[in-house]
């Protein structure tokens, strides 16, 4: 990008990544007409990568706006994995699932101490996801994606867990870990006045709140927001991504600030509980308070807007 062009000049955009964050990104830029845009992705091909993902109802809402969510049939929610490979979150047989007495049909957290939880949901009529987050020592094999690990190590993780879990877990035979990590807490998502960090480029919130997802749409749409308005207004690129790094770097620091006092209050928990028990009945009410529930009702379009309006405001006062 240019940094100095006038926005409704027609800018290129080069978009690294076909994730989230840039399949967003290139809907929401193939409906400004003054953008030509290509999308760089370094896998040759689309492919499944074996694990679920939830959809908040932030992510549903920006779907829509994408014009996404109608190509979205049932199967592309409950879709196990090929065969029955099974990683970090492992899909099992729902007539075997079926025969433990204890486990709900419910999309149920089973938490445990120090920040582990198994979590567990039909996804459909054949079968069951299971996800289980467990906190290690960090070791220098770290990778992003599905490393195989034996299944015993795995079972071992989780053996204080009560019997139908012990039995949900026995159901297992192959898993893969999923390593969850980031790099710092970044001041701008904005660098050089012509580069944005959108999707989890932008931010280390590492699964946090289990809406990246949300996140990245978010970010693919303000950023098409702020070079419309800066197309509209005879700006200039470098305006557009100061409106865009304005909307979205404070939004990180509030995430950031939710994910620091969760913890503060998770570690306080673990400090004064007098039993397991007790831990895990805090760790449930830190998490569930709903001050920290706010992202999920974040409208990214009021918070452009609002933007926008304290810009206009603040060069109006300077004319004056
Ligand atoms: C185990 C796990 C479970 C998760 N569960 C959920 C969930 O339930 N709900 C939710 O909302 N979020 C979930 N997330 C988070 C969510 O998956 C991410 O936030 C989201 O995928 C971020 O999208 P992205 O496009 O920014 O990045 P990515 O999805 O990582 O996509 C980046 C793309 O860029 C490509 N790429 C990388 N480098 C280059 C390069 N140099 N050149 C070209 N291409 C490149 C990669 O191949 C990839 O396709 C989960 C994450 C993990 C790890």
């Amino acid at each position: 990008m240019s940094t100095f062009k006038r926005v409704d000049e027609s800018i290129k955009v080069a978009i690294i990544g076909g994730g989230p964050s840039g399949l967003a990104a290139a809907i929401e830029l193939a409906r400004l007409l003054f953008v030509e845009w290509q999308l760089y992705e370094q896998k040759p091909t689309i492919s499944e990568i074996g694990t679920g993902i939830t959809l908040q109802r932030s992510t549903w809402r920006l779907l829509e706006q994408l014009g996404a969510s109608k190509h979205l049939r049932a199967e592309d929610f409950f879709r196990a994995p090929d065969g029955h490979d099974n990683q970090y979150r492992p899909v099992v047989k729902a007539s075997d699932v079926e025969q433990i007495n204890g486990i709900s049909k419910a999309t149920v957290f089973w938490y445990s101490t120090d920040s582990k939880w198994i979590y567990t949901t039909p996804l459909d009529d054949s079968d069951w996801e299971i996800t289980c987050r467990v906190r290690e020592a960090e070791g220098g094999d770290r990778s992003s994606w599905g490393r195989e690990v034996s299944l015993a190590d795995f079972l071992k993780g989780f053996q204080e867990y009560c019997e139908p879990v012990q039995q949900l877990l026995s159901l297992v035979s192959r898993v893969k870990r999923f390593d969850y990590f980031g790099g710092r807490r970044l001041q701008s998502v904005v660098k050089h006045g012509s580069v944005a960090l959108i999707g989890d480029a932008s931010h280390p919130l590492s699964g946090a709140f289990g809406a990246g997802a949300a996140f990245a749409l978010e970010d693919a749409h303000t950023l098409a927001g702020a070079l419309l308005w800066a197309a509209s207004s005879k700006r200039d690129l470098a305006d557009a991504l100061r409106l865009f790094d304005s909307v979205r770097s404070p939004y990180h620091s509030a995430l950031y600030q939710t994910m620091d006092t969760i913890a503060a209050s998770h570690e306080e928990t673990s400090r004064n509980a007098a039993s397991a028990e007790e831990e895990i009945v805090g760790r449930i009410e830190n998490v569930s308070k709903p001050e920290h529930n706010w992202m999920y009702y974040h409208d990214v379009d009021q918070a452009l807007e609002d933007a926008i309006l304290a810009l206009e405001e603040t060069a109006i006062k300077s004319v004056l």
